[in-house]
């Protein structure tokens, strides 16, 4: 919590559930990253957080941005982002999406299979193209990849079809899996895409770029390495891999820039116990998995939670949303300990909230209203 939004949350007293963004850390993430890997042209995954005014602030800075549908292309197109910069990453695509993207400008587009490929050749004639290759998620506590990327002889196959297509093979992506908790992980994504940008050089296909994806992490419940690590990790890797002929390098991180910006403050809406004997209470909030937390599924992501009673002597709670559906608790298994002095009324903050929060909420299930965002 920073003080910012300490103050915030203090003085105007909004109603809850809410998040509050504060957009001096976005910036403060934005700059550190491009510290530790300097050589790479970072693309914001818009989705983790399509806020205007964190694409105003990272455009501002400089960043450009990974996108997937055309309402994400226009929402960066009305705030003056250069259409240069965009990069369409998604590798499910209609082709009325493509060639929309395309006519306003979008020039880079992702895929991953031969079906995609011929969409693009049709409906964004001459325009670069990545290759997402599927690589190993191990060490991701929200894993992506069994849904994406292709194998190194399909990508191979496909990138040199796409030339033959008219399209200009820009070069190979892959994603490690979101909150990506070991930086070694890239290490063999890196050293697979070696492989192949070597066999297509040697089959006359010269390959630019390497998109080294998303992954980086947002501090929860569980510390995590600084991204001085994981910049290191990666320039080693490349090193390693590429010797002194490196590529150009692109990353799109999403949750890192955005979700230790955010903290969303919810309130105790009723304490219980399911028996007399039971040690364990029952704490529902008035948020949960379809107001905004729906990362909470399989206690996949373990915020961390705070009280205004933390330091007094807690014990064990199972902690669930409002909604009148049984899939609305957010952690039963992951251990998680509140204050035994907790009532009903007390504000219950979770932190580093700022990714996959809003855009996850419900447009009203039972009533309630999607998660409100404000911002400092
Ligand atoms: C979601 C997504 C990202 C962002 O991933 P994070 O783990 O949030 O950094 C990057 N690239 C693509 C293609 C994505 O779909």
């Amino acid at each position: 919590m920073t003080e910012k939004i300490a103050r915030f949350l203090n003085e105007e007293q909004p109603p809850t559930p809410c998040l509050v963004v504060d957009l001096d850390v976005v910036a403060e993430k934005y700059r550190a990253l491009r510290h530790h890997l300097p050589l790479a042209e970072i693309f914001y995954a818009v989705k983790a957080n399509p806020a205007p005014e964190i694409v105003r602030l990272l455009n501002d800075l400089g960043s450009s941005f990974d996108v997937a549908s055309t309402a994400e292309v226009d929402l960066c197109l009305s705030l003056d982002v250069d259409p240069a910069r965009l990069s369409f990453g998604s590798t499910i695509k209609k082709a009325r999406d493509i060639a929309y993207a395309h006519d306003a400008g979008v020039d880079l587009f992702a895929f991953d299979a031969e079906a995609e490929l011929r969409k693009l050749a049709a409906a964004a004639p001459n325009s670069r193209v990545t290759c997402r290759l599927f690589v190993d998620n191990a060490g991701a506590d929200w894993p992506l990849s069994r849904k994406f990327g292709c194998d190194l002889t399909m990508a191979r196959d496909l990138l040199l079809e796409a030339a033959d297509l008219g399209l200009i093979p820009d070069g190979v992506s892959f994603h490690v899996g979101s909150q990506q908790t070991r930086a070694d992980q890239w290490d063999g994504a890196i050293g697979m895409t070696a492989e192949l940008l070597d066999d297509l050089e040697n089959r006359g296909l010269p390959l630019r770029n390497v998109n080294l994806g998303g992954g980086f992490p947002a501090r929860y419940r569980d510390a995590v390495a600084g991204i001085g690590t994981y910049g290191e990790a990666i320039m080693h890797a490349m090193t390693r891999h590429f010797g002194n002929r490196l590529p150009t390098m692109s990353v799109e991180p999403g949750r890192y820039l955005v979700g230790d910006a955010g903290v969303l403050q919810s309130e105790v809406v009723l304490i219980s116990r399911k028996s007399y004997g039971d040690e364990r209470r029952w704490v529902y909030l008035d948020v949960g998995r379809f107001g905004g937390l729906a990362e909470t599924e399989g206690e996949a992501i373990k915020y961390r939670v705070q009280t205004p009673r933390d330091g007094e002597p807690t014990g064990p709670v199972v902690l669930a949303g409002p909604t009148c559906d049984g899939a609305d608790i957010l952690y039963e298994s992951a251990g998680y300990e509140m204050p035994l002095s907790l009532e009903i009324g007390d504000k219950v903050e979770f932190l580093a909230t700022g990714a996959y929060t809003t855009t996850y909420a419900s447009v009203g299930f039972n009533g309630f209203a999607p998660l409100k965002q404000y911002f400092v």
